[in-house]
């Protein structure tokens, strides 16, 4: 696979670099993003990076392979101006261990169908799908 058809198929924003995924873990991929100035969501300000830690999400699914995990550095920053502190997450929605199209894959998923289907094929707990798709609903009641 190269890594132009990765990025297709997990759909993420064009400045992520996407590794190839080692064989020992097939279905987890490094993402390396470039150092980009993030605004302050307060006050706009310029903010510095304090802090970062390595995390894995469940971000899609493949057949044959199951849950594709993403994994990358999340920033924690520093506004320069106000001192407000947040992680930043690209847009991703990241809560917990999954993004949001995650989250809204699974949701789809369930439409019809039933928690414990949808866990026996993604392979995941059932407690998990549960979550997931409970969670989306109440933050989008609309969908
Ligand atoms: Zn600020």
């Amino acid at each position: 696979m190269c890594s132009k058809f990765i990025k297709l198929i997990l759909q993420l924003p064009s400045f992520f670099e996407i590794a190839l995924p080692s064989e020992e873990e097939p279905n987890i991929f490094r993402v390396d993003i470039a150092p980009q100035s993030i605004a302050c969501p307060n006050c706009q300000g310029r903010t510095v990076c304090h802090d970062r830690a390595l995390r894995r999400f469940r971000h899609g699914c493949a057949w044959h392979i199951g849950v594709l995990w993403i994994e990358l550095f999340v920033p924690r920053q520093r506004c320069k101006n106000c001192g407000f502190t947040f992680t930043f997450d690209y847009g991703l929605g990241l809560v917990h261990s999954s993004t949001e199209s995650f989250r809204r894959e699974i949701t789809k998923r369930c439409h019809g169908r039933s928690i414990a289907d949808v866990a026996r094929d993604y392979a995941l707990p059932y407690t998990t799908v549960e979550r997931l798709n409970a969670g989306f609903t109440r933050m989008h009641p609309n969908n």
